[in-house]
């Protein structure tokens, strides 16, 4: 697949998972399902070609894409086998009604459901939203780092058993954290994934302020930092395994 350029230059936000790609070439279509999965608070990126479906998918890694069969420039179908190649996300395939043929070329190209159209669209978000239930490693997940004891559904830390109260921008980054644990980030990258900034616009010490306050509730000691290191003109590493259990 290509990298294509693309007018959309959003990055995906690593802390936000439920990015949903839709490839449909009718226009009011494409926008009414955008519409309804914006406003329940997906990341929604909507394409009309398979080219410009290539180019995004490699670009926002999805985690669902809605993909309509019958396209400008070739099949659906095709994308479909192009991503299978490479991917597990889940695919749901809009397939014209009473073709049944469809619905099983479909599921052989590697799709993972379809609506039939003209399709209802709560029928549709609802099978987006059911999925993401089942899948979204927000929904009830727990992440275990030394003391720490970070709870994605309920937003609670807890340090040796005992629960500590974070900001909401303390506990984004504890969470960017978690879920990048021995990896350099950048200032830049924190910034961006957790206050949707761009860094050039940001006060240079926005990102070393939150990090200070959240050291001082997490770490023993703030002045011997274990768990947020800084790495020397490169970020901050979070300095420990982190176990998941659901
Ligand atoms: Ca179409």
């Amino acid at each position: 697949m290509n990298f294509n350029n693309n007018k959309d230059s959003r990055q995906p936000n690593i802390i936000n998972m439920n990015r949903v790609l839709i490839l449909e070439d009718e226009d009011s279509v494409n926008r009414s399902i955008a519409f309804l999965l914006e406003k329940e608070g997906y990341e929604v990126y909507s394409c009309y070609s398979l080219g410009e479906a290539r180019g995004l998918f490699q670009k926002i890694e999805p985690q669902l894409i809605i993909c309509d069969i019958t396209l400008p420039d070739g099949s659906g179908l095709m994308f479909i086998r192009e991503v299978r190649k490479v991917s597990q996300v889940h695919i749901i395939c809009l397939t014209a009604m009473d073709r049944e043929a469809d619905q099983v070329i479909g599921y052989e190209a590697g799709a993972d459901d379809y609506v039939t159209k003209p399709f209802s669209l709560s029928v549709l978000t609802m099978k987006v939203a059911a999925y993401f239930r089942r899948h979204s490693p927000a929904s009830s997940e727990i992440i275990e780092s030394g003391r720490i004891k970070f709870s994605i559904s309920d937003m609670r830390v807890q340090i040796d058993g005992y629960y500590i109260d974070l900001t909401k921008n303390e506990w984004k980054l504890l969470r960017l954290f978690l879920e990048h644990p021995k990896q350099i980030l950048s200032k830049n990258q924190i910034l961006e994934q957790l206050f949707d900034m761009d860094g050039s616009f940001a006060d240079e010490n926005t990102v070393a302020v939150n990090i200070r306050r959240l050291r001082e509730k997490i770490e023993p000691d703030s002045a011997k930092p274990e768990y947020i290191k800084n790495i020397r003109g490169m970020g901050y590493l979070w300095n420990q395994e982190c176990r998941r259990n659901i």
